[in-house]
């Protein structure tokens, strides 16, 4: 299957009352792992793309070529998604260009008038191409790629207006942090998410930051619209974690335990349990 947007995927995830992940991607063993995953569970799945991961992967055009190759070579036919995650206007018009079918375009830090000006004009490029775009109102708490947002909560009434600008998809912070979480974290503000998804209606919800938000959390917001939940961290943490038991078992000294393929095989299965996990407790499994 070829790329699709995430416009139909979400639609039918807000209609249906459950989420499709968004699963970074930092690599090619990520990349297969997230989508060999997705296949298994019958699930459609986005796949996210930071400006710092794109570059790591050696650019844009890099990343579209990798994923269109694994799509047929591994098989996929699920829906996947190729998504620019929290892009600077530049970088979503290089994506574009690109062949990603979706960004993601944060305006948050602009003052308002100027983040609406920057969507709509993407709004039209991704209307006339056929992608889909999110964007973000009220910025989201931690650091992402050097960017550090307080983690405020976003204003329904602004909500509404740049969801009116024919964005697909729409991030609203609310009290949602990128990273691991501290003790102290007030959690979601659920009253937040009512008041926007009562201005926005079927308007798709994105909740950044997925990792460490407790399950009846992810279930409470998935049931008041949130629609994609954006998930990075967890995947990281569990891809070291599994690289670490390895290395410290002394396994790389044993044999060929020094072939990448075998040093990094353990941190695969772990990404691959961590989607799983997620795409159960989202909801989206047999959706595809
Ligand atoms: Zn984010």
């Amino acid at each position: 299957m070829a790329l699709v947007n995430a416009k139909e995927m979400l639609n039918k995830a807000k209609a249906g009352h459950y989420a499709v992940g968004q699963f970074n991607i930092n690599n090619l063993e990520w990349t297969k792992a997230i989508l060999l995953t997705a296949q298994e569970m019958n699930s459609p799945v986005i796949l996210g793309v930071s400006e710092g991961a794109g570059k790591y992967m050696c650019g844009y055009n890099t990343v579209v070529g990798m994923v269109k190759g694994m799509i047929e070579t591994l098989n996929i036919t699920v829906p996947v998604a190729l998504h620019l995650d929290h892009g600077s206007y530049e970088g979503a018009k290089a994506c574009i260009e690109a062949g990603f079918s979706s960004i993601m375009f944060d305006g948050s830090h602009y003052p308002i008038d100027e983040n609406i000006a920057k969507t709509k004009e993407l709004v039209a490029i991704c209307e006339e191409k056929g992608l889909s775009i999110e964007a973000e109102v009220g910025s989201i708490g931690g650091e992402e790629d050097g960017v550090v947002g307080a983690g405020e909560c976003a204003d329904p009434d602004e909500c509404k207006m740049i969801a009116d600008l024919g964005v697909t998809m729409l991030a609203a912070g609310i009290g949602n942090i990128h990273g691991k979480y501290p003790a102290n974290w007030a959690g979601l503000s659920f009253e937040t998410l009512a008041a926007v998804q009562e201005k926005t209606g079927t308007m798709p919800l994105v909740l950044h930051g997925g990792t460490g938000i407790p399950a009846d959390m992810i279930k409470k917001a998935i049931s008041l619209g949130v629609s994609k939940i954006n998930v990075n961290t967890e995947c990281q943490l569990a891809f070291q974690e599994a690289t670490r038991k390895y290395i410290e078992a002394g396994k790389d000294l044993e044999g060929k335990g020094f072939d990448p393929r075998k040093l990094l095989a353990p941190g695969v299965e772990a990404i691959k349990a961590t989607v799983k996990e997620k795409i159960e407790l989202f909801g989206s499994a047999n959706k595809a």
